[in-house]
């Protein structure tokens, strides 16, 4: 029988926006995946989360994928109160699901970076990474290092344009914070509970 394939979506969803959404529905037909697990991060590596608490980005990555059966969510790194390393949670998943394909969606900006993680080299061999584009990153000089990485590693990783990743959310937070609206920048659900639970204001 054929491996299944399961996109694991990698971010720390703060917030979850349409651009997210649309990145894992492209991977699931792109790839012909089974499905796209949502792993909001709980304490990334590489910074402070100022935003959201970890609870709220997990509820608000619950609310904006429930209405889609190939979407799910793991609250595997928001329980662990931990630094949030890839290769721990890669090797969680491989536990749990046995004869599967895993792909790490994430953006490009964060895959450059990914000689500084936790044994990058490792990971490479456990899984395949989609490197998301976001405009204004994919020059030649991220394209290069994207080249290296895959060089030293001896890795798979591919690169995936979605214009719609222009939605951004650093610029869902200024424009909470600067009273505009974020109205079909996320869904119904999440704007819901964003002024619900006063979210990003200050
Ligand atoms: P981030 O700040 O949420 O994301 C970095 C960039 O990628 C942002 O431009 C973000 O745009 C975009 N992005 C986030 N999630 C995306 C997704 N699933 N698809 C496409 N674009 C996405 O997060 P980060 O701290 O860089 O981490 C990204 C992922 O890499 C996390 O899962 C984290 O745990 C992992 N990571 C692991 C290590 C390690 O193991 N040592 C180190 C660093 C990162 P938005 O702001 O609009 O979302």
């Amino acid at each position: 029988m054929a491996k299944k394939r399961f996109g694991i979506m990698g971010g720390t969803f703060d917030p979850i926006h349409l651009g997210h959404l649309v990145i894992a529905n492209e991977v699931l037909n792109i790839y012909n995946m089974d499905k796209i697990i949502f792993i909001p991060a709980g304490n990334p590596p590489f910074k402070n989360i100022t935003g959201a608490s970890s609870f709220d980005r997990y509820l608000m990555t619950i609310i904006a994928t429930m209405a889609n059966n190939n979407f799910e969510v793991s609250d595997i790194e928001i329980k662990n109160k931990e630094k949030s390393y890839t290769i721990n949670t890669v090797k969680e998943l491989i536990k749990i699901y046995d004869d599967t394909e895993f792909y790490f969606i994430t953006g490009m900006d964060a895959i450059i970076d990914l000689p500084k993680w936790q044994e990058p080299q490792e990971l490479l061999k456990h899984l395949k990474f989609i490197a998301v584009n976001r405009p204004g990153v994919c020059d030649q000089d991220a394209l290069n290092k994207i080249e290296e990485i895959r060089e030293i590693f001896d890795g798979k990783i591919e690169i995936l344009k979605v214009p719609m990743l222009q939605i951004s959310s650093t610029d869902i937070r200024d424009r909470i914070k600067n009273n505009k609206s974020i109205k079909y920048l996320v869904s119904e659900s999440v704007e819901q509970y964003i002024i619900k639970n006063n979210l990003y204001t200050v």
